[in-house]
């Protein structure tokens, strides 16, 4: 339930981003507004933290997912869908849009520093979770899927 809020607000672009706290001016500087999880001084935008941000790209690019080139969050996950070809693309999108939400919490309250790693450990226990909501046969290829990585 949490990840379906969590990707829905996502979607609408309403998720409380660096960008959406200037846009609603709760933070007034540009540093402050800036994505934690590279050096690249861009604003905390959905499109750039989940889809463009070289830290993000290089999480993807782990799990074999390449994001095609589109203006919004909404029409890259609509492009990528067929893409993939997997029953349970969606729950990779999802999790792994999640996972990356989540390491940017710690990075930017809890001062970690970004890790792929820690992401990948976070997105497979998180995916794990998920695919016992599952029926058993998806379950399996899920797991297997996750094996392989
Ligand atoms: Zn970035």
């Amino acid at each position: 339930m949490k990840l379906k809020v969590f990707f829905w607000l996502l979607l609408q672009d309403r998720l409380n981003t660096k960008d959406m706290l200037r846009r609603r001016r709760i933070i007034t500087s540009d540093v402050e507004g800036c994505c934690i999880l590279c050096e690249d001084n861009e604003g905390e935008t959905c499109m750039h933290l989940f889809i463009k941000c070289r830290f993000s790209v290089a999480c993807w690019a782990r799990i074999g997912i390449f994001w095609p080139h589109r203006d919004t969050v909404i029409e890259g996950v609509e492009a990528i869908k067929p893409r993939l070809r997997m029953k349970f693309s969606m729950e990779i999108i999802v999790t792994g849009a999640w996972s990356i939400w989540l390491h940017r919490n710690n990075c930017t309250f809890r001062h970690e520093i970004p890790s792929i790693n820690s992401w990948l450990n976070q997105f497979t226990a998180a995916l794990k979770t998920q695919s016992q909501r599952c029926n058993p046969s998806l379950r399996e290829l899920i797991l297997e899927w996750i094996s392989n990585l």
